[in-house]
């Protein structure tokens, strides 16, 4: 047994944790979990634990169904809203049972993308930017559709309803090991963001994971339903997940920054950023994966439909926010929270380093609000636009040797599987939009 293995089963017993839960991600995103006893530990690090993967959405089929875990030890964590005996978490790679990593394991994929960069000598750095949504529950707990307050931007108490719950996310995700920047009310009536610092991109993805089961355990303990979803309503802002990305050099200085340049960019940065443009359309399916993500994706709200690139504009998909130096970075914007943060990871990685590899020099800045350009403007303009809904995305995904390669042919296959099904059942339903519209015309 190993120095790190011996410390940690000290830090359980001297912890009182005697329930261990080991988590995983599907290929949608979702977070799965096994709980084990903490007695269970040991034999569970020397041999990992076996798992149905024909039960798990994109993961294996019937026939050659038997997998199991391993649990990164480096990733437990108390949960801090548990009291003695505690609870903890570790989260857990892919195996079959040859011993051979799963290839459609999200985060196996997502470190697979991180080794290519590394050997091109960058480090990728991420700062996601997650907003969410509080809603009101009933008395059966059941979320309800209405938003728990009136606030916007910025506001505080007694507008902002969200502050006592949004603090206690804060602190809890402190005592979890989360270096919290910010956080404050959205522009929306109950929508929330909570900022917390960068890190490498596996690190950051693993975070995302907690990030969000954190925020939905503690709005539950304060009575209220957080969700993620992008765009609980028609009218209002929706939810992003900005993604601020950087790349660091082995000596740790930011790849993105040269004093030299006018805009003082490496050509690193600004070969990603080309890299970025030229496949958005194809990623949109990862960083957007949902039908309701597009209907975020719409003019007036902060969130992106064009493939350009601004210093302050909020409107294209990228902007490049004003801190140089060491905090230069590129603002993606258009991903959504819905996203599996280890494929969006991936597939954005692998299209900056493209970029890189190919020299794709990015199309001069727009610095005018997008939304105000007529159609025509934007086709004179050449300015591309990002799908629109879920099916275009998965046709430009389909089609793109790069996304192929970023997340593996297994994930690749399942992925497309999971969302056309996701589009073929969105088909069939009648809105009562179509109701309100057609019923009483034709
Ligand atoms: N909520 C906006 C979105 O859908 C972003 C607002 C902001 O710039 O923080 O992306
Ligand atoms: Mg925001
Ligand atoms: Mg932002």
């Amino acid at each position: 047994i190993s120095d790190e293995k011996k410390e940690l089963m000290d830090l359980i017993e001297a912890l009182d944790v005697e329930l261990i839960h080991l988590q995983f991600t599907d290929i949608i995103g979702i977070p799965k979990n096994v709980t084990i006893m903490a007695h269970q530990l040991n034999k569970v690090l020397e041999s990992g634990i076996t798992f149905d993967g024909s039960s798990i959405d994109g993961f294996v089929r019937v026939e050659e169904s038997d997998m199991y875990l391993r649990p990164d030890i480096t990733t437990f964590t108390v949960f801090p809203w548990t009291s003695s005996p505690k609870e903890a978490r570790m989260i857990c790679d892919v195996y079959n049972m040859d011993g051979t990593p799963f290839e459609g394991c999200p985060r196996y994929i997502l470190k697979q993308a991180v080794k290519e960069s590394e050997a091109l000598g960058y480090t990728m750095n991420v700062g996601p930017e997650c907003e969410f949504f509080l809603f009101h529950t009933d008395s059966n707990g059941v979320p309800s559709l209405e938003v728990h307050d009136q606030a916007s931007y910025f506001d505080l108490a007694p507008m902002d309803m969200g502050g006592n719950a949004r603090n206690d996310i804060s602190l809890t995700l402190k005592q979890m090991g989360f270096k919290i920047e910010a956080s404050h009310h959205e522009v929306a009536p109950g929508q929330h963001e909570i900022d917390f610092e960068y890190a490498d991109a596996l690190k950051t993805a693993d975070n995302i994971m907690t990030f969000k089961m954190v925020v939905r355990i503690i709005a539950q303990r304060h009575g209220l339903h957080a969700t993620f979803m992008p765009k609980p309503h028609i009218g209002i802002s929706g939810s992003g997940m900005h993604l601020n990305i950087s790349l660091s050099n082995p000596n740790g200085t930011n790849a993105f920054y040269d004093p030299k340049d006018e805009l003082q960019m490496s050509s690193t940065a600004y070969h990603f950023l080309g890299g970025l443009l030229t496949h958005a359309k194809a990623f949109t399916a990862l960083t957007n994966p949902t039908v309701n993500s597009y209907k975020r994706l719409v003019p007036g709200y902060e969130a992106p439909i064009l493939i350009a690139w601004s210093l302050s504009n909020r409107s294209p998909l990228i902007r490049v926010p004003s801190g140089r130096s060491e905090s230069t970075r590129l603002e993606l914007r258009s991903p959504d929270p819905s996203a599996n943060p280890y494929l969006a990871l991936a597939a954005t990685l692998k299209a900056g380093l493209d970029g890189i590899k190919n020299k794709i020099e990015p199309p001069a800045q727009i610095s005018n609000n997008l939304y105000e350009y007529s159609d025509t403007e934007i086709d004179e303009l050449n300015i591309e636009r990002l799908p629109s809904n879920l099916y275009e995305a998965l046709k430009e995904f389909s089609q793109s040797a790069t996304m192929r390669e970023a997340i593996g042919d297994h994930a690749f296959k399942r992925y497309k599987e999971a969302a056309m099904y996701e589009w073929n059942e969105y088909s069939k339903y009648v809105s009562q939009w179509e109701l309100n519209r057609y019923l009483r015309k034709f």
